[in-house]
């Protein structure tokens, strides 16, 4: 690719999924040194935490820089109590940039994403065994828990029914045009979790990296998945749906952006979104967990992207499509445009 194309800032680059500290590992940023970052190559993301709520991190560090280059987000897992409505109002009263004003519209201007459980999945318990995974705090056992000390979030019931706590924070979503996002859930869940937000009128969603060893859906599982979005919204614009691939795909769980390129030439880039999943550290890594000697230590956002699109680039993916799908994609779905 030519030599502009590494001017991030020419891109507009708006990032679905960045993890800020402080938690337990380390982490690449907190959240006021992700703003000043991405401020600075006119780039936007949203903040992702597996613990709390990052709405208000947000809304300090948008007042601090005087800059909206960062959104807030909540992962459902047991640190906010798992999947329940009251964990996504305190997200939403934690949107707001004016303090000092009381809401009338309670989502507040900018906007939100709802993750579903990410380790404390059901799959995610069962895949590796532990929640926060050793490896990510030097194999400290004081911060992990296994599966045998944790119960899952379930988000379905035996039958594989969408279990009634879901059912409600997905309505929630859906009165607050927030953003869902599938997070660590299996294939299967992630249909049926699918199936109810469309019909609790959920209009924004992102099915959060399929390739994932976790979620593991194929080319052809993934257009199914999108084929029956547009069957169940009858393909109207408003009615959102993107595939979500990230960066650390390669880094840290070795897909090769070969197999991006397959699929986004298959399905196409209208249907997905690019994200750097950045903040990790200490990648990647060698079966024990350990960094590969030469492994890249805790890059930052601008420096996962500028890697991200060369390797795009190499595998046979064009600049438009690039765009696409790190910027106009992205920019839609949180409806920032
Ligand atoms: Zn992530």
């Amino acid at each position: 690719m030519a030599s502009e194309q590494f001017n991030l800032s020419k891109l507009n680059i708006v990032d679905v999924h960045v993890h800020v500290g402080p938690e337990f590992g380390s982490r690449a940023h907190d959240a006021l040194s992700l703003a000043q970052e991405l401020a600075s190559a006119n780039m936007k993301a949203v903040m992702k935490n597996h613990f709390i709520s990052t709405t208000g991190l947000a809304s300090l560090a948008r007042n601090i820089t005087g800059q909206t280059s960062v959104f807030g987000s909540v992962v459902l897992n047991h640190g906010v109590g798992g999947v329940n409505v009251q964990a996504v109002r305190a997200t939403l009263s934690g949107n707001k940039d004016e303090v000092r004003n009381a809401h009338e519209e309670v989502r507040g201007k900018e906007p939100t994403v709802v993750w579903m459980p990410t380790f404390h999945s059901k799959l995610h318990l069962e895949t590796f065994g532990h929640d926060y995974l050793p490896e990510w705090v030097g194999g400290d056992t004081r911060f992990t828990s296994t599966s045998a000390d944790v119960s899952p979030c379930e988000v379905v019931d035996e039958s594989g029914n969408v279990l009634e706590e879901v059912q409600q924070v997905l309505e929630l979503i859906a009165s607050h045009d927030l953003v869902l996002a599938t997070s660590h859930l299996s294939k299967d869940e992630i249909t049926a979790v699918v199936r109810a937000a469309v019909a609790h009128g959920v209009r924004r969603i992102i099915i959060t990296h399929p390739f994932f060893k976790v979620t593991d859906m194929s080319i052809q599982e993934q257009q199914t998945l999108v084929d029956l979005h547009r069957q169940l919204t009858g393909g109207e614009p408003e009615h959102q749906l993107y595939l979500e691939y990230t960066y650390t795909g390669k880094t840290i769980d070795g897909i090769s952006f070969e197999l991006y390129a397959e699929a986004i030439n298959l399905i196409g880039p209208e249907h997905v979104i690019l994200s750097s999943d950045a903040g990790q550290t200490r990648w990647p890594r060698d079966t024990q967990g350990q960094p590969l000697e030469g492994g890249v230590q805790a890059l930052s956002v601008t420096e996962c992207w500028k890697l991200f699109i060369q390797d795009l680039a190499q595998a046979g993916i064009s600049e438009k499509a690039v765009v696409e799908m790190a910027s106009t994609n992205p920019s839609r779905l949180l409806g920032i445009i």
